[in-house]
């Protein structure tokens, strides 16, 4: 007879142990779920969107005639990384970003590919300008050296009632204006 209430305590036990184990596991898997989503949306070194999270970003939002594009590539940063080295070009992009995330709070910025950034302002605003100007007052410092780098932006800008695909392509394409105009210098 005693046998009965046993069995069913340890019955018990044993389910509610293995709800905690499923629980734990549910937990872990989220956020592992949480920690790849964001991963796939930034770039690890910057930190800013990447490509994907750009698109994922903007993908729900209704295009607008305000809406407006900056699409940014440092001029010979090649020369850079030849001169000093990877890991002060990788520098040079990091500082790059945080001043660019510093002017324009109100804008999607992506790290597109190598030196080159998108700024997307949903309804406009930001001054390329002004921001291609303190890019260029930047002054990074070479690590364990006292050499100061210094680098310039070329930049296109499109803006306009268009898919977010349109408005990159058109300022990819004001961008190589600027870059065969000769370079520190936006175009649209
Ligand atoms: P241009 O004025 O025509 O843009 O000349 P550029 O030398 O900047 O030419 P381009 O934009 O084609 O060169 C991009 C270089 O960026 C090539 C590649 O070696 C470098 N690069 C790409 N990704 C990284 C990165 O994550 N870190 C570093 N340090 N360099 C990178
Ligand atoms: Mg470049």
């Amino acid at each position: 007879m005693t046998r009965f209430p046993i069995l069913y305590l340890a019955f018990f036990g044993i389910s509610a142990l293995l709800e905690t184990i499923r629980m734990l596991t549910q937990k872990e898997l989220d956020n592992l779920r949480e920690k790849y989503k964001y991963l796939s949306g930034h770039d690890q070194l910057t930190k800013l969107l990447n490509r994907q999270g750009l698109m994922d970003s903007v993908k729900t939002i209704k295009p607008n005639e305000n809406q407006t594009v900056f699409m940014l590539d440092i001029d010979n940063f090649k020369k850079i990384n030849d001169t000093y080295g990877h890991n002060v070009g990788d520098i040079v992009l990091s500082e790059m970003a945080k001043l660019i995330i510093a002017e324009a709070p109100s804008a999607k910025i992506c790290r597109w590919g190598g030196d080159e950034f998108i700024l997307w302002f949903p309804t406009g605003g930001g001054d390329v300008e002004t921001l291609r100007k303190d890019i260029e007052q930047l002054a990074i410092r070479v690590p364990n050296s006292d050499k100061i780098v210094h680098i310039t932006v070329s930049a296109g800008v499109a803006s306009g009632d268009f898919k977010i695909n349109e408005l990159i392509i058109a300022a990819d394409s004001a961008l190589y204006k600027a870059k065969y105009l000769g370079r520190n210098r936006s175009e649209y």
